[in-house]
């Protein structure tokens, strides 16, 4: 019987290599291509001295979350002020004309404006997700919605949806280290724009009181979602109570702090000790009582995880915190294959979990930031096999209507020409069907003319929903 190296010796599949001592070895694949370990290539230094707001900001000053903070950008005008050099007058009026249409208000802070490439801010993914350009927008889907999720209509008391039948969505507050242009809860969150008037979800704590009083009499929900709003906006003694009130409840088994801090202010976890520690304990009773408390997040593109980002991640690693991420998938930002690989890779590089990627949600006024139904299940075919399954996001579209994350290939019925598909939720909605429209930029002019239509409207919707119940079982 041959032996291992002498079978080696004779396989076609065996490349030859040497390694560091010069002395051959046999390895079944070729080297590596080095572009593909590009996902443990993070930023470091002090990549915000570029803009020149921030030249003389020294690193202790910058790693602080207060400073973050107190700077962040709220006003069209400093915003402005601050990258003023940097970007072209015309790039200065055509944002400004941006956030005249926009339903969300401005909140950036000073590290995700200093990640963006002045060089080329149009093409640039994190200044497409926070900075609106007046040249860019497209006229809103006539199917769109403020509340295309129904978070309202599903919620017994303010803040406190309850869709599935074992978990809730719980909403303390409305407001947000940044504000995202493609936010779901638009309807809620920052403060009213020229486009919307807000519902008021502020922090209140007999308010909370309503939702948990809900949660301890429904003994079904085991699964409690502390979301926003960021959770990072609350303060220490705020979530740890919170955190402590449901723990304290036989029913909630799970608890998931909502929060996109780590992706748009790092630097909270390094230097807001008391929030972090209020964190720790919860997780810690948690652990003691057996019962899971996590932190999920939200990255969306492979720039806005830097070294300091690691250092965030590894100080919630040694304390036993689980982070796990959520995406949105828009167009420009993260539909490239490439990029969405390289997002995956590095979010498992720093022991972020990359758990979902949404299809973006019918949300009114980033009409330009939506893909298609097509372009998910592309990408997924991509990522899938590129790192270990459990690292691997599922590409869900979470159904309009209120049916809640369905995978984005289960749809019973998908019309590619009119951007129509349709989906069940036998274990959410019973008997229901919902339906999610495509972008109309990516569908023909013929299609988009027709969508102009409300008859012709009508026509593709019933056409779509009578071909999905004829493949029903
Ligand atoms: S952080 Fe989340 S809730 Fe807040 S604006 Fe962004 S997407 Fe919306």
């Amino acid at each position: 019987m041959a032996t291992d190296s002498s079978a080696h010796a004779h396989n076609p599949l065996k490349v030859l290599q040497h390694n560091a001592s010069g002395e051959e070895i046999h390895a079944k694949k070729p080297p590596v291509d080095e572009s593909t370990l590009r996902h443990k290539d993070l930023v470091r230094g002090p990549f915000w001295q570029k803009i020149p707001a921030y030249a003389n900001i020294d690193e202790k000053t910058f790693l602080d979350h207060s400073w973050q903070a107190k700077h962040s950008i709220t006003k069209v005008s400093k915003l402005l002020e601050t990258v003023q050099g940097l970007a072209s007058a015309a790039f200065m009026a055509d944002a400004e004309e941006g956030f005249k249409h926009a339903p969300m208000s401005v909140r950036v802070s000073p590290y995700m404006l200093s990640l963006i490439d002045w060089n080329d801010p149009y093409a640039d993914p994190i200044r497409t997700q926070f900075l609106p350009m007046g040249s860019r927008l497209f006229a809103d889907h006539p199917k769109l919605d403020l509340d295309s999720l129904h978070e309202q209509k599903d919620a017994p008391v303010p803040g406190l949806t309850h869709r599935y039948t074992d978990k809730a969505l719980f909403l303390p507050l409305d407001t947000c280290p940044v504000y995202c242009r493609f936010c779901t809860r638009s309807y809620a969150v920052g403060i009213d724009t020229e486009e919307v008037e807000k519902v008021n979800l502020k922090a209140n704590e007999e308010r909370w009181k309503q939702a948990y009083a809900y949660i301890r009499t429904r003994p079904e929900l085991e699964d409690i979602v502390i979301s926003g709003g960021d959770a990072y906006q609350l303060r220490a003694q705020q979530l740890e109570d919170i955190g402590m009130s449901l723990l304290d409840m036989p029913n909630v088994r799970r608890m998931r702090f909502a929060t996109k801090g780590p992706a748009v202010m790092p630097q909270k976890i390094l230097t807001d000790d008391a929030w972090v520690d209020a964190l720790t304990r919860v997780v810690e009773k948690g652990r003691k009582l057996h019962k899971e408390v996590v932190l999920h997040t939200h990255f969306n593109h492979p720039n806005e995880i830097t070294g300091i980002t690691e250092d965030a991640m590894n100080k919630l690693f040694e304390r036993g915190i689980f982070v796990r991420n959520q995406s949105v998938l828009q167009r420009g930002v993260n539909d490239a294959p490439e990029t969405m690989l390289l997002l995956v890779k590095r979010l498992g590089h720093v022991n972020v979990h990359p758990y979902y990627v949404y299809v973006h949600d019918l949300v009114k006024g980033v009409e330009d930031l939506r893909t298609s139904v097509d372009t998910a299940i592309y990408l997924e075919k991509h990522v899938r096999g590129s790192t270990a399954g459990f690292n691997t996001p599922v590409f869900v579209v979470d159904a309009p209507g209120g049916g809640g994350k369905r995978d984005a290939h289960s749809y019973e019925y998908y019309d590619r020409e009119t951007g129509i598909s349709v989906y069940q939720a036998p274990s959410v909605k019973p008997g229901e069907f919902f339906l999610y429209f495509d972008p109309l930029h990516q569908l023909s002019t013929h299609v988009q003319r027709r969508w102009q239509d409300p008859a012709e409207q009508q026509v593709m919707v019933d056409d779509a929903l009578a071909k999905a119940k004829a493949r029903l079982r």
